[in-house]
């Protein structure tokens, strides 16, 4: 029999774990072993061994010895709901360690104000080992012999793991039943304890699935290893004697919260198939609230001009179809019940097959719309809504009352993967309604004349489905931000967006004659029908001039005095990136990675982000591809990266803070780059950099993962200026950074104090603001006394506006949307610097973003 001694993972004051107060703990449920009252910061392995798990809330992890026994060592009682915050992971799943190496750090301030303890827990939690020698009830030193743990091999183990789900059943007497996770944080030790209890003494197997993935119930660290989050839907399956009713207890016992407190509303967002719950008990009418007024449409004649922000470049002339919600009239009064349920569930089953329709024209997005169908399949949904109807109610009122009900429930939960939900509930609750009009859910938009400018609240994912290419000229939504999966759906489309243009869009009726400016962010409703037609005659002419300009855009680009100015691509997609390199880009100045990592449920392995590197690496044919290193946090969450909720987000938890606080993370991302072919090609960039220490503790990352890779080569090192304090003191990081690129979205709302996402200041926040051009003088300043090159890789690259200004004021590079690129660089060909620098210097002397666009008109009146 072999016997470990396992050394005290955290120096302190050792205690039985009888003391500890968490009855799971306490009582032995969880597994056998040792409490520490902690005096220091930082977890260290107890022995040589594989790590299983690291929670994804970062206050516990797994080692399994080379015994097989599995070591939960649990930071704290209750840290799970701080959800990250506070602590920082130093390994990652399957990561080897050795006795002493560092595992977890936290801040004892922040964990120990907000935790209900401090106190941790080593335990052994798999079955076939003792423990014995332990050292309790003393003043114990890290690395001290803490107990010792005998037998069992790792062959005894079962499914230790959250494995990929492969399907596979055992044959015999099976049973199944799927439920809705209501545990705020999850399956965590507790309640994953609580599971173990209950599963323990069944001869069969009990298995718990979740999305790909599924877990023996009869180990907590496979349950706590499958990342749970609340709503999630779980599959129970059971395989021996009373299968069936196995699985049901063990359903209800998850129903029940398994001793955490059950969050109420988790099922609607989930398209639980669990037991029909009671309809939500809302006592008020639900009614939709009654909307802010927004004034009268806008009459015919009457030129308006209504700013928002750009999200796909383009002009179009066209007419307006409105899809604004509350243009469904809804009246509350049914014609019966055996009228009006046969009508909702006609209406879900067209619904239904129309996201079928939606999956197969987009099969890249099906997941979106596999969700939306796993939300229709809830019976709460249904049954809510029945019992409407039963009392009288319209189809479309119940329908409605019901989903709102359930999308505000979820939108109010503390998880971004919820108010995801809550949007696609609305989405949902739109389509139905649709149906029920008798339109058909897909006809409205299949049927758009040629020449439509669709204008909406906020365009969804499925309205998009069903548009055929070349009917849809321009959207324009109310309210919206540029990066949200419609606007991704929309460029990959080539149709040109306007989002965040307030409800006065909503007092545009419909089939007005409208201009939509993608690459300004306006609307001209009613033009006068000499501006309609110039804008047609220039579109043309515009498209003209393109298909003319792409004959020469692969050239280099340089100004009419010869000046070298590289114009690249911002690329999202390894899709975007032959695409790009037709449109002439010389090189990827900006892949915005977060988007590979924002469609999915979990993070993507190194070796998953390495070979989509590589593939745009080899679309771009040895051009340079400038990689950004994860710019999530703000109003881009992850659901498998647990981040705080913050008051402001945008200040908050953002780019390279994320990668600092998730350096793992940051690490795999790092090697994947290291990783592309030929060595030099790729460079890195850093989103979000304050100070130079920032982008010092990334190249150290970058350093060390090049000296395990073996590479001998250095790669080049890049901050992006996004922060006002970093273009002020460029200087400083361009002494740590080998070139800066300037992040204008995210400058400009920093500078102007404006959220780039909200409707009410979209149409000042301008990246030509003077001040704003100000700051990028200083940077171009700064960066000049260390020699580095500056680019521009926001908005403003993509602005043909922006290019004299930020050329004279010392930009060297452009990274645009691949759609402009050849106009773009046409346009930069026909430039003199002495003109540029001329303009740009009155530019910095000006009051407004607009006496800047008109200097500028004024001076390349051809614009
Ligand atoms: C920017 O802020 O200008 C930028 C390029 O980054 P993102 O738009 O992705 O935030
Ligand atoms: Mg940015």
């Amino acid at each position: 029999m072999t016997a470990i001694t396992l050394a005290t993972p955290l120096a302190g004051w050792a205690m039985p774990l009888s003391e500890v107060p968490d009855p799971a703990f306490a009582q032995g449920l969880v597994g056998t072993g040792m409490a520490i009252d902690p005096t220091v910061n930082e977890l260290r392995s107890p022995c040589d061994g594989t790590v299983l798990s690291v929670h994804r809330a970062r206050h516990a992890c797994t080692v399994r010895t080379a015994s097989g026994a599995e070591v939960l060592l649990h930071l704290g009682v209750d840290t799970v709901g701080l959800n990250g915050e506070g602590f920082t992971a130093h390994v990652q799943d399957g990561q080897s360690v050795k006795t002493g190496d560092r595992l977890i750090s936290f801040d004892m301030d922040l964990v120990g104000s907000r935790a209900q303890s401090l106190v941790s827990m080593m335990v052994v939690v798999n079955d076939g080992y003792t423990v014995d020698g332990l050292s309790v009830d003393r003043e114990i030193a890290a690395g001290d012999a803490a107990m010792t743990v005998r037998g069992g091999s790792s062959a005894d183990a079962g499914l230790p793991v959250a494995a990929p789900d492969s399907g596979e059943e055992g044959s015999g007497e099976t049973g199944e039943r799927s439920v809705v996770l209501p545990i705020a944080s999850g399956l965590h030790a507790r309640p994953a304890a609580a599971l173990v209890a209950a599963t323990k003494a069944y001869p069969g197997t009990v298995t718990i699935h979740c999305r790909d993935r599924r877990a023996n119930a009869k180990s907590v660290v496979a349950l706590m290893g499958l990342g749970t989050m609340l709503g999630d839907r779980l599959t129970v399956r059971a395989a021996g004697p009373g299968a069936q009713d196995m699985a049901e207890s063990i359903a209800v016992l998850i129903e029940g919260g398994l001793g955490d407190p059950v969050v109420a509303g988790a099922a609607a967002g989930a398209g639980s198939q669990a037991a029909p719950a009671a309809p939500p008990a809302a006592p008020a009418p639900a009614q939709p609230a009654a909307e802010e007024e927004v004034g009268p449409p806008f009459a015919p004649g009457e030129e308006v001009l209504l700013k928002g922000t750009i999200a796909v470049p383009g002009q179009a002339v066209g007419t307006v179809v409105r899809r604004f919600r509350s243009a469904v009239r809804v009246v509350e009064q049914g014609a019966g019940p055996d009228i009006e349920e046969p009508r909702l569930r006609r209406a879900l089953e067209q619904v239904v097959a129309s996201l079928a329709h939606s999956a197969q024209r987009m099969p890249e997005h099906a997941a979106i719309f596999q969700a939306h169908r796993e939300l229709l399949d809830d019976p709460e949904l249904l049954d809510g809504a029945l019992a409407d109807i039963r009392a009288g109610k319209s189809a479309e009122w119940s329908w409605q009352r019901t989903a709102r009900l359930q999308a505000d429930t979820l939108a109010a939960l503390a998880d971004p993967r919820m108010a995801e939900r809550a949007a696609d509930l609305r989405d949902l609750e739109q389509q139905v309604l649709t149906a029920l009009s008798g339109k058909g859910p897909d006809v409205g938009l299949a049927e758009l004349p040629a020449g439509s400018i669709v204008l909406a609240d906020e365009i969804l994912p499925s309205d998009l489905a069903g548009v055929p290419a070349g009917r849809l000229a321009g959207i324009g939504m109310a309210h919206g931000g540029p990066t949200s999966h419609a606007v991704i759906l929309a460029a990959a489309l080539g149709v040109p967006t306007v989002v965040a243009l307030a409800r006065q869009a909503e007092r545009v009726p419909d089939g007005a004659p409208v201009v939509i400016d993608g690459n300004r962010g306006e609307l001209l409703v009613f033009p006068p029908e000499d501006t309609l037609a110039a804008t047609r005659t220039a579109v043309a002419a515009r498209t003209a001039r393109r298909e003319e300009n792409r004959l020469t855009s692969r050239e280099e680009c340089r100004m009419a005095d010869g000046t070298r100015i590289e114009v690249f691509a911002n690329l999202g997609r390894v899709s975007d990136a032959p695409g790009a390199v037709v449109e002439g880009a010389e090189g990827c100045g900006l892949l915005r990675t977060e988007f590979l990592f924002l469609e999915r449920q979990s993070a993507p392995t190194e070796d998953e982000q390495y070979q989509q590197y590589q593939q745009i690496a080899d679309a771009l044919e040895g051009r340079p591809l400038v990689i950004r290193t994860l710019d999530v946090g703000g109003d881009k969450p992850l659901s498998y990266l647990p981040l705080p909720k913050e008051e402001n987000p945008v200040l908050g938890l953002r780019g390279v803070r994320v990668g600092l606080r998730e350096p793992e993370l940051l690490r795999a991302q790092i090697r994947a780059i290291l990783r592309v072919k030929p060595v030099g090609v790729c460079r890195i960039m850093v989103p979000m950099i304050a100070s130079p220490s920032e982008l010092q503790a990334v190249r150290a990352m970058v350093d060390e993962e090049r000296a395990k890779l073996g590479r001998t080569e250095p790669i080049e090192l890049g901050a992006m200026i996004e922060v006002p304090a970093a273009a002020l003191i460029a200087d400083r990081i361009g002494a740590v950074a080998d070139f800066l690129s300037i992040g204008t979205n995210d400058l400009t709302q920093y500078v102007l104090a404006m959220d780039r996402g909200n409707p009410h200041v979209a149409a000042q926040l301008d990246a030509l603001h003077p001040g704003v051009l100000r700051l990028i003088r200083l940077a171009v300043m700064g960066a000049k006394t260390h020699d580095r090159v500056v680019a521009v890789c926001g908005g403003s690259a993509s602005d043909p506006m922006a290019a004299p200004l930020l050329i004279g004021l010392g930009v060297t590079e452009l990274s645009a949307t691949p759609a402009v690129i050849a106009d773009l660089k046409a346009f930069i060909r026909t430039l003199r610097m002495e003109d540029c620098r001329r303009v740009a210097e009155a530019a910095l002397g000006t009051d407004s973003a607009d006496e800047v666009r008109r200097l500028v008109a004024e001076s390349w009146p051809a614009l």
